[in-house]
């Protein structure tokens, strides 16, 4: 399964296409300045590839055909969504209502819901077959609770305007608590985390046994930590003073507070941390007054959030800052030691992570509190977000969606040349009875079938004839054979080992051809609509049974027009899911129905 992230800025987009399973890149662009006459891409890093004037559809319409030939199929499309309000708590797949919400959204979020709805009508007109999924900055702090979310406001306004805290950054810190709970092996809702996301926004959250309960974004991301263009907390005084004596209105003070404060306004040489670290080392005051006040900031919040949590079992660095500058990390973390939290100098100058290795420690071994460097990665978060709600889907439709099972015995397909070397010359194969399968049939003729430890006798021959011989046996028969044979799709004979059949008129030893058939549904075109499958899909089927319920994983779709809908699996495979055998050497009907739990992935043979 491949999923497409998006994220759409004002003037950008950024587009990654991954794997859901291992978050492994297949291509990523980034289209800057869009909706001006100057908009550009870069894919993969690479030189700047002009666009002259391009909104957001031209932009993706640019670039989405070169990313989509990169794998068989882009089976979603996940858009980050900065707020979803009170509604959107969880990963939501979008309609035309949905776009309506996220739309009417735009107030409590006007500089980030627009963007991001632009991006989300463009995509869905290029990819109008794919499901696509909003995920929210929002939902992981939808949790918080309620004296956490509210401001100490007028109930009238609050309720009027709909005014409390929300928190943002939701997908990083969920992200890198799962993966800090992961590294300390142990189950995130056996943790109390505070998850530190510095980067160009920034900001932490209390992650109490897997739930955020508070963070320090508010209704907007300006409240909270020291960014690097946001004041964070301001008291609100301040702002009715600038607005009487600077004589700044609501638009003055949005550029202010969002966009000339921070690191920026407090160092006076812009918002990267990396220069202003080198002009602090240099001795500028007001870098260092900068860095002094970030870091101040930060520790102030982890102190709060493990008196809220009453106690804390790890401390989490990501983000930008967070994963980069060692500086930063040693600043916060003095004057630590009293929550058990302490560094480790030589691991935190050293400490790397990337999407490999994703968590390094850089407090000793046994502290009491771990500090941790986490790399986030929204795009995976998004895309296994998008990949499990389109999963959950499939299984909260399977209520109708029952597949027959049938159950292929040990079986023998021939080819014209084989029947007459083994039945005699001139010999036509004679059916016996129709199988499930349209044209399919079960023959009056049977072989044995002779392996280099024993036979086995009178297995049945399907036909019609074939371009080329196979024996189909189950695991169980391999062994009572003596052969090792892989597990393959029907046809697919290439290099597997060879085995003698014995006929009433003579013998052929076949070079290759035993294999133990990968277990498949065969079904229609409008059956692979109904169930969200295409061809070649692999997905996994439960099968219900009186006491030894089974679900089979690796289970392949088959598409063609001619096929009747039905699962098959072998004697074992229907022995191990206590269903009835049909007789020896055809395929039989079971009487039982299979569901079909969600699509899993695309199945890719090499
Ligand atoms: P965003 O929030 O836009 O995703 P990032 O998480 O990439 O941004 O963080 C950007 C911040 O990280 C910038 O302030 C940048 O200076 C800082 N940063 C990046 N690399 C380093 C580094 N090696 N040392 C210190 N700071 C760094």
């Amino acid at each position: 399964m491949y999923v497409l992230v998006i994220n759409c800025g004002s003037s950008s987009i950024k587009a990654d296409l991954l794997d859901p399973a291992t978050g492994a890149r297949k291509g990523s662009v980034r289209a800057e300045r869009v909706g001006t006459d100057g908009a550009f891409l870069r894919v993969d890093d690479g030189e700047p590839e002009a666009l002259g004037h391009a909104d957001h559809t031209a932009a993706l319409r640019a670039f989405l055909p070169r990313l989509a030939a990169r794998v068989p199929t882009i089976d979603a499309v996940g858009h980050r969504v900065v707020h979803g309000g009170e509604r959107f708590t969880r990963p939501t797949r979008i309609d035309a209502e949905v776009e309506d919400a996220i739309d009417k959204l735009s107030t409590l979020a006007p500089l980030h819901n627009p963007p991001n709805l632009q991006g989300i009508r463009a995509a869905r007109a290029l990819l109008p077959d794919v499901p696509h999924v909003a995920v929210f900055d929002t939902a992981f702090h939808s949790t918080l609770p309620r004296r956490a979310q509210a401001y100490a406001l007028p109930h009238a306004l609050v309720a009027e305007y709909g005014i409390r805290r929300y928190g943002f950054h939701g997908t990083s810190h969920g992200w890198v608590a799962q993966r800090a709970a992961d590294w300390l092996g142990e189950d995130v809702r056996d943790l109390r985390l505070i998850t530190c996301h510095l980067g160009n926004g920034c900001s932490v959250a209390a992650v109490e046994y897997g739930r955020s309960v508070e963070t320090s974004m508010g209704m907007t991301p300006v409240e909270g930590l020291v960014m690097g263009t946001r004041a964070g907390d301001v008291d609100a005084g301040v702002l009715i003073d600038l607005m009487r004596r600077a004589h700044l209105d609501a638009d003055g003070l949005d550029h202010v507070l969002n966009r000339e404060s921070g690191l920026k306004g407090l160092s006076g040489v812009g918002n990267d941390l990396r220069d202003i670290e080198a002009r602090a080392a240099d001795g500028d005051d007001r870098c260092r007054q900068a860095l002094n006040v970030f870091c101040h900031r930060v520790r102030k919040y982890i102190g709060a959030y493990a008196a809220v949590m009453g106690g804390v079992d790890a401390v989490v660095f990501t983000g930008g800052i967070g994963q980069h500058s060692a500086h930063v990390r040693h600043r916060v973390a003095q004057r630590l030691e009293f929550l058990g939290a302490h560094l480790d100098e030589d691991r935190n100058r050293d400490a790397q992570v990337d999407r490999a290795n994703p968590v390094y420690a850089v407090s000793p071994p046994h502290a009491r509190t771990a500090v941790l460097v986490v790399a986030t990665d929204e795009e995976h978060a998004i895309a296994k977000a998008t990949a499990d709600l389109c999963l959950e889907r499939d299984l909260v439709a399977g209520a109708d969606l029952t597949i027959p099972v049938a159950i292929s015995a040990r079986h023998i397909h021939l080819t014209q040349e084989a029947v007459e070397t083994l039945f005699g010359p001139g010999h036509r194969l004679t059916p016996l009875k129709a199988l499930s399968q349209p044209g399919q049939f079960a023959c009056e003729e049977t072989l044995t079938v002779v392996g280099p430890k024993r036979s086995l006798e009178r297995v049945r021959v399907l036909g019609p004839t074939r371009p080329a011989c196979q024996v189909e046996v189950s695991r169980t028969d391999e062994y009572h054979l003596g052969i090792d044979a892989p597990v393959r799709d029907s046809g697919d004979v290439a290099n597997t080992p060879g085995v003698t059949l014995v006929g009433p008129q003579g013998a052929l030893t076949l070079q290759e051809g035993i294999i133990c058939a990968r277990r498949h549904i065969h079904m229609t075109p409008a059956d692979a609509a109904r169930f969200g499958v295409k061809n070649r899909d692999v997905v996994e089927v439960a099968i219900d049974s009186a006491g030894r319920d089974l679900v089979f994983g690796d289970v392949l779709v088959r598409v063609k027009d001619s096929y009747a809908l039905e699962m098959h699996i072998d004697t074992d495979e229907a022995n191990a899911a206590e269903i009835e055998p049909g007789h020896q050497g055809v395929l039989e009907g079971t009487g039982k129905v299979a569901r079909l739990q969600h699509r899993r992935t695309h199945f890719d043979p090499h």
